[in-house]
């Protein structure tokens, strides 16, 4: 035997006596009965031996049964008893990295281990992993990211992803990948795990891959849908507003003939059908809420209503409530704790279940309360099936999820709450029936129901394209659009050349689409790419610091609030931000503010005097540290302790630097008598976002706007944008890296009127030379 053999054979001698000794040991036996007692491993040798007989396996199993704790514990202890310890490195794909963190603690624990010994994880910035781990939880893009360094995954032995129903894009990225990887390494085991999936898509997709299920059983769920929740409840419907059948079942038919992209209308026109519905405490500032953008205001009242229903007269259990997203969640939470019932300490637990908690919130959600207090847990799609709390006996479910969606022909892309897919709302429901017979309530009617689609629309399809792009380029998978028509759904050729062309424009890629300079460095930085160019650009302008703010900003939920009843007193506290014409700028010098009643230890103080919502500022506060180090991993910046560089906080500088990343996302200015106009090229008219500090003026002394976002509802409209010259557009729009100054110029030409003056034009092309070759060196 080899010396490497030899240490292979000893350390899988230790890991076997070291196994058994716990499961002979008290408490090992008595997790073994519990896990024993989990229809995953009640199966064990049926999966076992299917992973054995094949290369690729598809697990399915209903929510809770065992599949993401049991299967990869399984494989570890079947290659410990046959010896071969030493020699496994199975790795577990989560989409989310909250999972990969609780569920290889709750490993650790089974097996009597600290984490960070046999099993492990890793997640962007964070990870428990040692030279002992043989079982690695970690995120998609982790795996990924692995693969661009070790193509052919030499030490891996076995992969398994995890929750493959999800769809999300690097899920579908990574079978791509590993579906070319197969051939290559004949030994490699791939197992696909989900609650449900379409069999026929996945196993033909992987030449007849075996479905291996795992039988479960869960009680019944009594369900209710609106129809008779109203009835229930005594909320009534006028009679020129019911909820039309007819209506809503032809607005389904219809969603499914129409292009994709005018699905969105159709969903909004079926959410105003449903709107009308009258509740009691429906009036107009619930419509014009709406009107704004918080189409779940409206369920809000039926949901608190529902709550102290439950918590009154009820029998014992913990309530699940599904909301479309983060914000909502903290929006019902806050209106919940000023309820009399639910709102009480004592007779109630109220929690928030969501991607980004940490892991004593984590804890409590999976404890059971002291007697007598009900747990109510307010969560995302994430307690659909990734995260399972075991005594739910109620779920409310509001029907809908944040979903994005991409409109290839616009190149626009909406985040907005759509109707989830049948299969996640039987999930839903089934939550609800895990340890006895349960009651589910969906807040729509049964034919919106009947309505929805089969599975989810994979995230590929509706999500716009660039950054997945980038990373194909990094992976060096060869031609782009060539490797995504092997995707298990390809998108769209629309869609992934207007990728391509955006990645063009902005300068990742050079005209035979290879990473230029910058692509290169934005493959590091995993965001959207305007956003690392943004930070790159802070870099290179010295103005790090407060784009810091500016690209954290837009990456988390407006932190400007705008409490209803106090909308006049919050509007004036935001316009002490608002003198620069720039919603980006606003929030630069909000954060600065922040950040001095910070350190005074007066930031809460600070945060409700001026209407800003607290956790913004703090999520702010952190991202910029982890932009940061993402910066300095990728060498852009000093490793020395955080000196963000600043040389200025010069205002147009900021404005130009701002223009730059945002860039080609622009509109023009057109004044007319008592306002303002605003149009793009694509779409013709557009309007500000009323959150915007731009909305509240009636002139703009700039021609130009730039923005981060269009989201299409009725019309277009533009979030967070910031007023720029006709100088900063000429020689921060577009591309200096790429040095196609020629190309730039023309597109410009299409914007600028003024600019067909030959003279103008020349000037401007030399600065912008001299501009390209100073960036440069
Ligand atoms: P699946 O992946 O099939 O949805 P899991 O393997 O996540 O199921 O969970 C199986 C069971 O293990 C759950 O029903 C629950 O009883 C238990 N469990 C999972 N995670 C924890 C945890 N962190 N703490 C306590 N029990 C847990
Ligand atoms: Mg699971």
């Amino acid at each position: 035997k080899t010396a490497m053999e030899k240490i292979f054979w000893r350390r899988s001698m230790e890991m076997y006596e070291k196994q058994r000794n716990w499961q002979e040991s008290p408490e090992g036996r008595k997790m073994m009965e519990f896990r024993r007692n989990l229809p995953a491993y009640k199966e064990k040798d049926a999966m076992l031996s299917a992973i054995l007989l094949n290369q690729v396996v598809l697990i399915s199993g209903e929510t809770g049964c065992g599949k993401t704790t049991q299967i990869p514990q399984l494989i570890l202890e079947s290659e410990i008893d046959s010896l071969r310890g030493g020699m496994c490195n199975i790795i577990c794909t989560q989409p989310r990295k909250i999972s990969a963190m609780s569920v290889s603690e709750r490993i650790a624990t089974e097996r009597g281990e600290k984490l960070g010994e046999t099993i492990g994880y890793k997640v962007r910035l964070e990870g428990m992993k040692g030279r002992d781990t043989h079982l690695l939880f970690c995120t998609t893009g982790i795996l990924l990211r692995r693969l661009s360094l070790d193509r052919s995954l030499k030490s891996v032995t076995h992969i398994i992803v995890d929750e493959i129903h999800e769809r999300g894009i690097n899920e579908d990225f990574l079978l791509i990948v590993l579906k070319d990887l197969l051939p290559r390494r004949p030994e490699l085991r791939l197992v696909l795990m989900s609650a449900t999936l379409d069999e026929k898509l996945f196993s033909s997709y992987f030449n007849g891959a075996p479905r291996a299920h795992i039988p479960g059983f869960t009680y019944p769920v009594q369900t209710y849908y609106l129809e008779s929740i109203l009835e229930i409840t005594g909320y009534k419907l006028t009679p020129h507003n019911q909820i039309d059948e007819y209506g809503m079942d032809r607005a389904w038919k219809m969603s499914k003939q129409v292009p994709r992209k005018r699905k969105s209308q159709i969903a909004s026109a079926v959410e105003d059908t449903l709107s009308v519905a009258e509740f009691k405490d429906y009036n107009a500032q619930t419509r014009e809420s709406l009107s704004c953008w918080n189409p779940d205001c409206l369920g809000f009242n039926l949901i608190e209503y529902l709550l102290c229903k439950i918590c009154e007269n009820e029998r014992p259990g913990s309530v699940l409530v599904f909301m479309t997203g983060w914000d909502d969640i903290t929006s019902l939470k806050d209106k919940l704790q000023a309820h009399p019932v639910v709102g009480d300490a004592n007779r109630v637990s109220l929690l928030a279940c969501h991607g980004s908690m940490g892991s004593a919130e984590q804890k409590l959600i999976f404890d059971r309360p002291p007697g007598g207090i009900r747990k109510v847990v307010l969560a995302t799609n994430i307690a659909e099936t990734s995260i399972t709390i075991d005594d739910v006996v109620f779920v409310i479910d509001c029907g809908k999820a944040k979903e994005t969606s991409y409109d290839a022909l616009n190149n626009t892309s909406c985040l907005l709450p759509s109707w989830i897919s049948k299969v996640s709302a039987k999930q839903r429901r089934g939550r609800a029936g895990r340890v006895q017979p349960g009651e589910c309530y969906h807040l729509y009617p049964k034919c919106v129901f009947d309505g929805f689609a089969e599975y989810q629309i994979p995230e590929i399809l509706r999500t716009p394209l660039q950054s997945l792009c980038l990373q194909i380029k990094s992976l060096k998978l060869g031609d782009i659009s060539e490797f995504l028509s092997r995707a298990l759904q390809s998108p769209e050729y629309l869609a992934v050349q207007n990728a391509i062309e955006y990645l063009k424009i902005i300068g990742a890629l050079d005209e035979s689409e290879n990473l230029t300079v910058l692509g290169r460095y934005l493959t590091m930085l995993p965001m959207e790419p305007k956003l690392g160019k943004m930070l790159i650009l802070g870099v290179i302008f010295n103005c790090l610091d407060p784009i810091l703010s500016v690209v954290a900003g837009l990456s988390v939920r407006d932190p400007f609030l705008a409490p209803l009843d106090k909308k006049d007193l919050a509007e004036a506290a935001k316009a002490q931000f608002s003198h620069d014409f720039s919603d980006h700028l606003a929030l630069v010098r909000a954060f600065e503010g922040w950040k001095v009643a910070d350190r005074d230890l007066n930031a809460y103080e600070y945060c409700w005097k001026n209407f800003l919502s607290a956790q913004s500022m703090k999520a702010i506060d952190s991202l910029r540290k982890e932009f940061y180090s993402l910066l300095k991993d990728a060498g852009l910046v000093d490793s020395n302790p955080i000196t963000y560089n600043v040389w200025s906080y010069d205002e147009n500088l900021l404005r130009a630097v701002i223009c730059y990343g945002l860039y080609p996302g622009i509109c023009s200015v057109v004044h007319n008598e008592r306002s303002f106009s605003l149009k793009t090229m694509e779409d013709g008219h557009v309007l500000l976002h009323s959150n915007s500090v731009n909305a509240r003026n009636s002139r703009i002394p700039y021609p130009w706007f730039v923005f981060n976002e269009k989201i299409k509802v009725n019309s277009v409209f533009l979030r967070d944008s910031t007023a720029v010259s006709d100088s900063m557009l000429l020689l921060f729009g577009g591309n200096i890296l790429r040095g196609d100054t020629d190309g730039h110029l023309k597109m410009l030409g299409g914007y600028l009127e003024f600019f067909m003056d030959p003279a103008l034009a020349k000037m401007y092309r030399s600065l912008k030379l001299e501009l390209d070759e100073l960036i440069q060196t």
